[in-house]
């Protein structure tokens, strides 16, 4: 059956608006690999920093072609060393894990919590050692992961902590938004976010040694430092990571449509929460205190012992018409790059440098919660993808209701 909600449009005749001014002006672009006034970019790419910064209380806002640009800016600006490690929660998406590869260092992948599917606290604790440079914690699925304990660990091993926050733009927690926390932070703008503008990323960060090493590595870090006396080269290999002036003017115009899109889909999770709290064998993970969730995935599990298994509900709830559902999300770990530890050539480079091997491992078990709710237990909703109106939100429930009762 084909689908029966209606799928989300965040573009309007504002956006077209602001294209046409930016075609008029004839200038796509006003980025020079150069030290030069526009080594920064034009118009557009500026003023939406500006808002950025203004927006989310941040010092520094730096504008990407994608947020997997971003983090790898981000990871770069760390001083990393070739062989050192980054701890990264195995529930993210690919490029989280890559933009530490990027610079030779090695992810160290952490479990999950069950409830709130972030990065486990205690775990990333436990996996800290020698080579351990720093924390990436992803905010997953629209809720920020627990900044306050994650800045005192790193606090007290002195690591950097970066936030990928691309899923939960505008989410909370306890006061502070997401991506706003830690050393460095930052959104995506890719089409299948909350907001976008085709593909895009902003990383924010409060400090301006940091802000300055990403703006080299967005643009040719290796031709430009060369009029900077003085600055690190580590890691000063330069990327195009420029945002066009025509995203970056679409951009701007969905900033001010955010708040009222992320309302939207908390109202809608509520509604949904509250409707199928009920269900024998579903479990919601409850609101934690303190928290806006923004709901970029809206996540359940099947408690451990229902004897249906999760594709049969899924494959019901496709007849039926409601698409959109996840059976399971990632576990990073497994993936074929890290069984074989192969990114660059065939010498198992950078889990092997100089002969000498890591003690990085990836096999099967090392995050238990994470597997158990990838093979099994988590069953998600994209609700992102989905408009959610009143009639929309009950179409949803009546269906899952209906093939609940059903199917198990
Ligand atoms: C989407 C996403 C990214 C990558 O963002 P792009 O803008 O697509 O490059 C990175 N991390 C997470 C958690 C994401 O969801």
């Amino acid at each position: 059956m084909s689908e029966i909600l209606k799928t989300f449009n965040t573009i309007g005749d504002e956006e077209l608006t602001a294209v046409s001014r930016v075609l008029k002006s004839g200038i796509l672009s006003q980025f020079v690999g150069s030290d030069t006034k526009d080594f920064m970019g034009g118009a557009e790419v500026r003023q939406l920093e500006d808002i950025c910064c203004e927006k989310f209380g941040v010092k520094h806002a730096v504008s990407v072609n994608s947020w997997t640009s971003g983090l790898i800016c981000a990871l770069g600006a760390l001083d990393l060393e070739p062989g050192d490690e980054v701890i990264v929660p195995t529930w993210t998406m690919s490029a989280s894990a890559t933009s530490i590869l990027h610079w030779n260092a090695i992810p160290v992948f952490c479990d999950i919590d069950p409830i709130t599917f972030n990065i486990d606290v205690q775990c990333a604790e436990n996996l800290i050692g020698p080579k351990t440079k720093a924390i990436m914690a992803v905010d997953i699925f629209g809720l920020p992961a627990d900044w306050m304990k994650l800045e005192a660990l790193c606090k007290r091993y002195n690591l950097k902590l970066i936030f990928d926050s691309a899923q939960s733009p505008g989410a909370m927690r306890q006061g502070e938004i997401a991506g706003t926390r830690g050393d460095i932070g930052g959104y995506s703008l890719n089409y299948h976010k909350h907001i976008h503008c085709g593909e895009g990323g902003l990383i924010f960060t409060d400090d301006a040694q940091l802000h300055e090493r990403m703006c080299l590595i967005r643009n040719h870090a290796e031709a430009v430092i060369a009029k900077r006396p003085g600055a690190s080269l580590n890691n000063m290999l330069g990327y195009n990571f420029r945002l066009g002036e025509i995203e970056a003017a679409i951009a701007k115009v969905q900033f001010t449509k955010l708040d009222d899109i992320i309302s939207q889909r908390i109202s809608a999770a509520e509604i949904i929460s509250n409707e199928l709290s009920d269900l024998p064998g579903l479990i919601i993970p409850p609101k934690e205190k303190e928290t806006k969730h923004v709901y970029y995935v809206f996540g359940m599990l099947l408690e451990n012992d229902l004897q249906t298994s999760r594709k049969d509900i899924i494959t019901e709830l496709n007849s039926e018409g409601i698409f959109g559902l996840m059976d399971g999300y990632a576990n990073i770990h497994q993936l074929p790059m890290y069984q074989a530890k192969i990114a660059y050539g065939n010498g198992n480079f950078p889990w092997v440098i100089d002969g000498k091997a890591s003690e990085v491992t990836y096999t099967k078990g090392i995050c238990p919660v994470a597997e158990l709710l990838h093979d099994r237990l988590f069953l998600g909703f994209e609700m992102c993808k989905y408009q959610l109106d009143e009639q929309d939100i009950e179409k949803f429930i009546n269906v899952f209701r209906e093939v609940w009762y059903r199917v198990t």
